[in-house]
């Protein structure tokens, strides 16, 4: 049996390492990017793991409504009514280094565009 190594994320889950955590429940687990590119800038990632965005089905769409309704909660908790910028890198070219699904949340500052 092929046994995969678990990412950092699902090792951040299983508090096996630590990480500035500002939001939890069952089903998702919000903290600080350890190499932030603005003034705030948090992880969003759900509990269960599926690797990127090529990997969710229609049976996540429930989980998909409740991330999205926590990025709404976490960006006024995090003091970003200016605005701020969500994003999903998917696979090499999009620049994903950590395969399990994750929403970056950016803000504290003017965010240029484009990505480069
Ligand atoms: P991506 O390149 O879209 O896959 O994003 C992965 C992000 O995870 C990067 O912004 C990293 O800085 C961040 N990261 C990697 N390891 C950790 C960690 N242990 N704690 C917090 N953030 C991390």
């Amino acid at each position: 049996m092929l046994l995969m190594e678990k990412t950092i994320f699902k090792r951040i889950i299983d508090k096996e390492i630590p990480a500035n955590i500002v939001y939890e429940d069952d089903d998702c687990l919000a903290f600080h990017d350890v190499n932030p590119q603005a003034p705030v800038h948090v992880l969003l990632i759900p509990k269960k793991e599926i690797a990127s965005l090529n990997q969710l089905s229609e049976d996540d769409s429930v989980l998909l409504g409740h991330l999205f309704g926590v990025i709404r909660e976490l960006t006024q908790k995090l003091g970003l009514e200016n605005g701020y910028r969500v994003v999903v890198n998917c696979g090499d070219d999009g620049g994903q280094t950590v395969y399990h699904l994750h929403f970056h949340i950016l803000g504290g500052r003017q965010l240029g565009w484009s990505p480069g």
